[in-house]
């Protein structure tokens, strides 16, 4: 089953990493400089979603 992705924007400092890693999911809100969510994650962007989440700087993002 897809992960249910959401992003803490309090903690959220902008770096950019997790749209490097899986652009389908993630972008930059260009009003506030933060991640948030573009598309909820398909079954085929498990692994990736994954990996930005384990890379984000802040621990914003999480996935269940
Ligand atoms: S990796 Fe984390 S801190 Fe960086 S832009 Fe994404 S949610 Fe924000």
């Amino acid at each position: 089953m897809a992960k249910k992705v959401t992003i803490d924007s309090s903690k959220c400092i902008g770096c950019g990493a997790c749209t490097g890693i899986c652009a389908s999911v993630f972008t930059i809100s260009p009003a506030t400089g933060l991640a948030e969510v573009a598309a909820e994650p398909t079954d085929a962007d498990t692994e990736a979603v994954e990996n930005a989440a384990a890379s984000c700087p802040g621990g914003a993002i999480e996935v269940k």
